[in-house]
């Protein structure tokens, strides 16, 4: 087949190279946006025979955390076709290119769901290959462990399907090993039974937050896996999107998700057993949780639909004690002169931190909290303030960071990244040294993530 990428200044190069977070513009050699297996093998073939490094995207979501793009060709999956519910299996084949948005939508109307992160525009393919912690992650794990067979183009130009069965050592290291392959194709999901959560979200004014996160804190350390929530200082700005009584900022936010395995009722206590010891520290300014269908998770998180430039920082913490919660409001909390839009922990535990049974290099998360902070560089706010006070919240926080990350919250690439062991990187390393031996994907790994 013939192949044909665009160069810069093509409206098909600016389709295929356009980003998630516009902080951070991908400016490949040429890019092509493949919606077919035969595309993509045929780019995969052109930039083997013209020397072109590889570069691959689905949203550009992680576009903060990617490398340069200087003399790469940038390959968009977007492959053609639905996805498709195996019910009898509880299984889903989606295609790369496919946001969550568009499985959700395929699977609940089946009371199946799957393992999906807290946007619906998140894509599916770059989620699970970076491990994926979802809301309902307490419950069924990391969601990369969910996944079932994948399908890639490796640098060879060859497709090849891989699973539990068929090249056990690549099906391992795609699952958070941090990149570097192929291009995937597609994905085989498993998917969970639900038909019913309890959903929501409850803020209060930020002056209460050190007695918040205290209350919020105790609840996590034994909370039910069936729940998962945020706690996050959140500053909004004045637009219509965002309800008045959180237009005066700093908010507190704590929204999260319980799964109504034994029913709506009990479903319901268990959501007021976190939140009624935080209603009586203050009255909340909204209060909004209610008994929905698995597709209204999508909307908790106020998560951005549409593109937007933004900076931020993650790390993994331990539990906080007394002087990490204090240090938490002092640094993002009222009257700490915060930039960041939202910044805030999200409640990790049960399941992910499970080693799932023959799950990916990347099966568990071993911290309590995923700290992550970001905010739009709109002027006059820049970008360097921006990263000054992520550097003093990083700072701050040093004391209870475990030093790993959970490669789906890097929004930069600057930043320290630990989501593999020393002995995990050598394993994926000899994957790679066998699947692309001359490095086409070399420029795509994670920061970390090889030794090469
Ligand atoms: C608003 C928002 C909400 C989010 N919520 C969550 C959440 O709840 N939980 C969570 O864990 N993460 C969350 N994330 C992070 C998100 O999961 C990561 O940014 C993820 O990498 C996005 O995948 P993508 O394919 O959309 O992004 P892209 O930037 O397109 O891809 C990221 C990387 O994945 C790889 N990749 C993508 N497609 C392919 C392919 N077809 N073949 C081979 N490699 C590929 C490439 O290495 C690429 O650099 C969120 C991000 C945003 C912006």
């Amino acid at each position: 087949m013939s192949f044909a990428a665009s160069p810069p200044g093509d409206p098909a190069y600016d389709a295929a190279a356009a980003v998630f977070n516009l902080a951070a513009p991908a400016r490949p050699a040429a890019a092509v946006t493949a919606r077919t297996v035969e595309e993509v093998r045929a780019a995969v073939r052109h930039a083997r025979a013209a020397g072109l490094p590889v570069r691959v995207h689905t949203t550009g979501h992680a576009a903060g955390g990617a490398a340069p793009m200087d003399g790469a060709l940038l390959i968009r999956t977007a492959l053609d076709g639905p996805v498709e519910v195996d019910v009898a299996g509880r299984v889903a084949r989606i295609p790369a290119g496919a946001r969550w948005g568009a499985v959700v939508e395929a699977t609940t109307p089946h009371g199946l769901v799957p393992p999906h992160g807290s946007a619906a525009t998140v894509g599916v393919v770059g989620y699970l290959l970076r491990g994926g912690i979802s809301f309902y992650g307490r419950a069924v794990g990391v969601a990369a462990n969910s996944v079932r067979a994948i399908e890639l183009v490796t640098a060879d130009g060859e497709l090849r399907r891989v699973d539990a069965e068929h090249d056990p050592e690549l099906f391992r290291a795609l699952r958070g090993g941090g990149g570097g392959f192929g291009v995937v194709t597609a994905v085989e999901v498993a998917l969970f039974p639900a038909t019913t959560v309890v959903a929501g979200s409850t803020f209060w004014p930020a002056e209460h937050a050190g007695a918040l996160l205290r209350a919020w804190q105790k609840w996590t350390l034994d909370a039910p896996r069936e729940a998962a929530t945020s706690f996050r200082v959140l500053n909004l700005p004045p637009v219509p999107e965002v309800p008045a009584e959180l237009r005066n900022g700093p908010m507190i936010g704590v929204d999260g998700v319980v799964l109504a395995t034994d029913g709506a009722e009990r479903a319901l206590r268990q959501t007021d057993d976190l939140l009624d010891p935080l209603r009586a520290i203050a009255r909340p300014a909204l209060d909004a949780w209610q008994v929905a269908a698995p597709g209204a998770v999508l909307d908790i998180h106020m998560d951005p639909a549409d593109p937007l430039p933004f900076v931020g920082d993650h790390m993994l913490l331990r539990r906080l004690d007394d002087s990490g919660i204090d240090e938490f409001v002092r640094v993002l909390g009222a009257g700490s002169g915060s930039p960041l839009v939202m910044a805030g922990l999200r409640q990790l535990g049960g399941a992910l931190a499970d080693p799932g049974p023959g799950g990916g290099v990347l099966d568990r998360i071993d911290a309590h909290y995923a700290y992550s902070g970001s905010a739009a560089p709109f002027p006059p706010l820049t970008e360097e303030e921006i990263t000054r006070h992520c550097a003093v919240v990083r700072a701050a926080l040093a004391p209870w960071d475990t030093g790993r990350t959970a490669p789906t919250f890097v929004d930069n690439r600057a930043q320290p990244q630990g989501h593999l062991s020393a002995e995990d990187v050598a394993a994926v390393d000899r994957v790679r040294a066998r699947v692309d031996p001359t490095g086409l994907f070399g420029s795509d790994i994670t920061p970390g993530a090889t030794a090469r």
